[in-house]
């Protein structure tokens, strides 16, 4: 399929629920895309169309919105085939132009040399902030540029490309919680951003794949056993195995001792409900004994970009251990396909049937258009377009001259410690892990906050201190008298919401006094 123009057909059929407008519309985008690019060519060779109806069929299959497979199909049009701005707009409307222009911009930055590259970073960055779909799509992009690297002649080009895809779009993928994309980004890159390294992963793999297999399925069949006997019949199993590129990195923590590493395949069951994966849990540790401090409860802790199972490795009387993985069917979704299914199955647990696919979520929390909710924000934040992390991280190293460091920092700390939460209409603000509704109330806008007075979290009232989690519906309750207190002060995690409530403090001290 990689090398193929993907059929209209293809495309239309891996959209679920969709309406007569939506297929219009991708229609008409798939149409003016092979039109637009008729007379070029990809490096391979093949029709330029090879890869536009790819980056549209990947959108499909992952469920965006028509809107999106549509900008997806037309992405290079105006940068490559020098279609007007204008003429997107005329024939798709100004949400897909939006979305086109979105990834243009990213696009038509050329990562050389280090400056570039961090300048390139906040303008991706940015453009996440205003709109994850164009995000989504450029990661598309990437994908299939990345599994189609072998077709570009120069080497230096064919590492840059493979070095960008390892060190900032899979973190990316990664960090909006797309394991999947993750992996296949990291392991269509490997073999040419680290040449070398590829091969002796592959090698020590090779030597000791088979073990890990044979140990897999022995463990597989007395846990079945083990379940069965204790009343859980409602599961699946399936095989997890690591990936190539994750697999390099952890063998280089573990000085390429292969016996360290007991995640090499895992064995993951997917249970109806969350009880269930703490009765197996039981279940295991009676049989086998676990491996100390390798317990992780992530469905008590989720991790910040919303992951959630428990991960427990136990040793399997072969001398060998294995790594066995617990979750339930909305969090195996999560887990795969980030952001997106977590917003879908919130749906389901109210009674709505899931729909992943049609997904009228992406209209409902990914904000449609331009700005679509820049008003309600604070003047100095509207105006502009580097969120205020990046500007914060940027500031706290120095800015360009500490570039280097920047971008370490990006590549390590952030990504493992900004959670991304939605507006009721789709606005997303970004904060630090652990921020809670306040911190929220602030970062739409101070007024906002200062007359706060509740706040739901995905449709519940929550306490204040609540803290929140990746993916989290924020809507905060307002009165007109509201009072920041003390306490607030406390609670909140930000200095710019702490630093609005001690104003509205001392406000409230000079009027009494
Ligand atoms: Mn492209």
């Amino acid at each position: 399929m990689l090398n193929q123009t993907i059929p209209l057909k293809t495309i239309i059929d891996a959209m679920p629920n969709k309406t007569e407008s939506d297929v219009d519309l991708v229609t008409r985008a798939y149409d003016f895309s092979v039109e637009a690019h008729k007379n070029q060519k990809r490096y391979s060779g093949d029709p330029y169309t090879v890869h536009t109806t790819n980056v549209g069929f990947f959108l499909a299959e992952a469920g965006l919105d028509a809107q999106t497979i549509a900008a997806g199909l037309l992405h290079d049009t105006i940068e490559d085939a020098g279609v007007g701005a204008k003429e997107i707009e005329e024939h798709f409307g100004a949400e897909v132009l939006y979305l086109v222009e979105g990834v243009t911009k990213l696009g038509a930055l050329r990562y050389r040399g280090l400056e570039r590259h961090t300048e390139s970073l906040r303008n991706l960055f940015a453009a996440t902030a205003k709109d994850i779909r164009v995000l989504i799509v450029k990661l598309m992009d990437r994908l299939h540029n990345a599994k189609t690297l072998k077709h570009v002649p120069k080497p230096e080009k064919r590492q840059r490309i493979a070095l960008e895809t390892l060190e900032i779009y899979a973190p990316i993928a990664d960090r909006l919680g797309m394991s999947v994309l993750k992996q296949e980004l990291e392991d269509a890159a490997f073999p040419y951003g680290y040449p070398e390294e590829y091969e002796k992963t592959r090698e020590l793999l090779k030597e000791r794949g088979h073990e890990n297999e044979k140990r897999l399925e022995k463990t597989e069949k007395v846990l079945k056993r083990e379940f069965a006997d204790a009343g859980l019949r409602n599961f699946s199993m399936e095989a997890r195995k690591k990936g190539l590129y994750s697999l390099y990195r952890k063998l280089e923590r573990k000085d390429w001792d292969i016996n360290k590493i007991y995640d090499i395949i895992a064995l993951r069951v997917i249970f109806p409900a969350v009880a269930d994966c703490y009765s197996a849990l039981g279940i295991i540790h009676a049989h086998w004994r676990p491996v100390p401090g390798k317990i992780k409860d992530y469905i008590a802790f989720p991790k910040p970009n919303g992951y959630q199972s428990i991960h427990t490795t136990v040793y399997t009387g072969d001398g060998g251990a294995l790594e066995i993985q617990l979750r339930t069917e909305g969090q195996h979704q999560e887990a795969q396909f980030g952001i997106a299914s977590h917003l879908a199955y919130k749906e389901t647990q109210e009674g709505n049937v899931p729909r992943r696919g049609s997904l009228d979520w992406v209209r409902q929390f990914f904000p449609l258009g331009k700005g679509t909710e820049t008003t309600l924000r604070e003047k100095d934040d509207a105006a502009e377009t580097i969120p205020q992390w990046v500007k914060e991280l940027s500031h706290a190293h120095g800015g360009s001259a500490a570039s280097e460091e920047y971008l370490d920092t990006l590549k390590t700390d952030f990504f493992s410690h900004r959670i991304f939460v939605f507006t009721p209409k789709g606005d997303v603000i970004d904060l630090p892990v652990s921020a809670t509704p306040i911190d929220f109330a602030y970062a739409v806008h101070s007024d906002i906050g200062n007359t706060m007075s509740g706040a739901k979290v995905n449709g519940k009232m929550v306490a204040l201190d609540t803290e929140l989690r990746n993916g989290d519906v924020v809507e905060i309750i307002n009165r007109p008298l509201g009072k920041p207190s003390r306490k607030w002060h406390d609670i909140a995690k930000t200095n710019m919401a702490k630093k609005h409530i001690r104003a509205a403090l001392a406000a409230r001290e000079k009027k009494n006094s």
